[in-house]
């Protein structure tokens, strides 16, 4: 379990730097592994005592800016068997609403700026709010609580962008957990005595399984940003003393330009990780320009495996130009057809993921877990070609999904608010190129006879029901969209006409 494996890397190393985080009433806090061990345990018993009981779903609303009070908490609520739920802080109402009606938590964390939102959103919904009712480890009495638990039993449910509008909820075990920090922790090259600091928000299934799990697996320390510009976030880098940084493509290119060598130093960053997107070669070669001294890993991964997926180190980059690397100690990568069944090397087909960190399907969803999980196997829906030496290649997404940065978005759950506007008679959701972020979201909208194209009518409709990054940039209005003779749209089509 979790709750072992901090215990064994206290026993190792108690002084060992195990956890950086920004806390919420303000202020940055460092753990030790011993800390960690002794606040999770504290904790564990103090949410016994408010309730919470093994497979007990706890819901988390918190930004990067209560590091701190979800790191702990979490990890309490992994040690008592607890199932933690991460809350997507850029989500609308209708969006978080769905996601309590599938995870029915026994208890909410959030802040107290957030407490109201909840108490309208969800009256029933039993809140514990930080700096207000929080049950601060550092000061609590510790409580016993019951220890047995299997590390089978469900550790997070991560959301995920699906090709349904309706929420779709990975199931992690603690076991697949750990299995992903043993996957990406080795592919990243992370060692004991390391400082990895990691750029992700908080609601990302990256800051638990990838980036926690690879550090503690590693006996490496964990550097947690708060909601920090890029200014703050570089000079956390030699605050921290990190060697090893990780972000999504968009996070590393804004970090790059705010790069000031007379107030940053950035001696000891050794590696530079990338994953979530596609890494542009031009960000690729502008890192290198900036910081020779760091090599750059990529890494290619989703919430269903783990996020455990293929790696490409830089020494393997020139003589597979545009591969995403090969896959992760203990995965193996397969492209397979329609039918699931094994391509051969050059032949284009869907990306499979087979490892220890796969997850164990979706919430509440046994159809949707069939299609795309057997065993500890994955379909992943992007598209992709292996060649001879079994580098991957990523081709294409299958599934209808946006990249906006890093942060995904289903284009159907922002068609969906569009049709419910009712000056739209039909609208489709591209991705279009974005210089900075890889990917944009543009709407293509036919109106209704007599209706005058309205943009911020629409964006307000849109901001209503959907995250703020999803809201589409890019309008097109149009007098039909494209179809098919089956009648499906064509977005192939959609997507030159935005270029265009
Ligand atoms: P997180 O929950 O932390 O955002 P994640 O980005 O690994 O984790 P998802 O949000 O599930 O996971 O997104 C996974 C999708 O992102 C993949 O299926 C793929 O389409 C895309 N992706 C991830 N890494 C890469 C990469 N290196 N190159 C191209 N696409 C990538």
């Amino acid at each position: 379990t979790i709750r072992d494996l901090i215990a064994a890397r206290a026993a190792q190393d108690p002084g060992g730097f195990a956890l950086s985080v920004q806390a919420w009433a303000g202020g940055r806090r460092r753990y030790g592994f011993a800390d960690l061990d002794r606040l999770a345990d504290r904790m564990a018993g103090a949410l016994w005592a408010m309730g919470l009981r093994p497979g007990d779903r706890l819901a988390v609303f918190l930004t990067n800016d209560a590091g701190r009070e979800f790191m702990l908490t979490a990890l309490g609520a992994l040690a008592l068997g607890g199932v933690v739920v991460a809350l997507n802080t850029r989500a609308a109402d209708t969006e978080l609403a769905a996601n309590l009606d599938l995870v029915e938590p026994a208890f909410l964390l959030t802040d107290p700026a957030s407490a109201p939102r909840f108490a309208a959103l969800a009256p029933a919904l039993r809140q514990v709010v930080i700096g207000a009712g929080w049950p601060d480890p550092e000061d609590a009495p510790a409580l016993p609580y019951e220890r047995a638990i299997s590390p089978d039993a469900l550790g997070c449910l991560l959301f995920t962008s699906g090709t349904t509008a309706r929420p779709k909820a990975v199931m992690a075990s603690q076991r697949t957990m750990i299995a992903a920090g043993m996957c990406c922790g080795a592919a990243l090259g992370l060692r004991a005595g390391d400082v990895y600091q990691a750029g992700f928000p908080l609601f990302t299934s990256s800051v638990l399984n990838i980036a926690a799990m690879s550090a503690w697996v590693a006996g490496a320390g964990l550097v947690l940003e708060g909601m920090v510009d890029n200014d703050e976030r570089l000079r956390l880098i030699g605050a921290e003393g990190t060697n090893f940084y990780h972000g999504v493509p968009s996070v590393l290119h804004f970090m790059q330009q705010a790069f000031d060598p007379a107030r940053h130093d950035l001696s000891r960053v050794r590696r530079i990780a990338s994953g979530g997107a596609p890494l542009p070669p031009e960000v690729a070669r502008r890192l290198r320009e900036t910081w020779p001294g760091a090599d750059q890993v990529q890494i290619y991964g989703l919430t269903e495996s783990g996020p455990a997926g293929t790696v490409l180190y830089p020494e393997e980059r020139a003589a597979h130009p545009g591969s995403i690397g090969r896959a992760m100690p203990h995965c193996r990568i397969e492209i397979v057809d329609d039918a699931g069944h094994p391509l051969p090397p050059g032949a284009e087909g869907e990306i499979a993921v087979t490892s220890p960190a796969v997850a164990l399907g979706y919430y509440r969803d046994p159809q949707a877990t069939a299609r795309a999980f057997a065993g500890r196997r994955v379909l992943t829906g992007d598209a992709g070609v292996l060649d001879g030496d079994g580098f991957l290649s990523f081709r294409d997404r299958k599934k209808d999904i946006i990249n906006r940065g890093g942060l995904k978005i289903a284009s159907v759950a922002v068609e969906q608010v569009l049709y419910r506007h009712p000056a739209v008679k039909e609208a489709a959701v591209v991705a279009v190129p974005h210089p900075d972020l890889g990917e944009d979201v543009a709407a293509f909208v036919v109106l209704h006879d007599g209706q005058g194209a309205d943009i911020a009518a629409l964006r307000a409709h849109c901001a209503r029901d959907l995250a703020d990054y999803a809201v589409p940039r890019k309008w097109h209005f149009i007098d039909a969209l494209p179809k098919n003779p089956m009648g499906k749209v064509l977005k192939t089509d959609l997507r030159d006409m935005a270029r265009g």
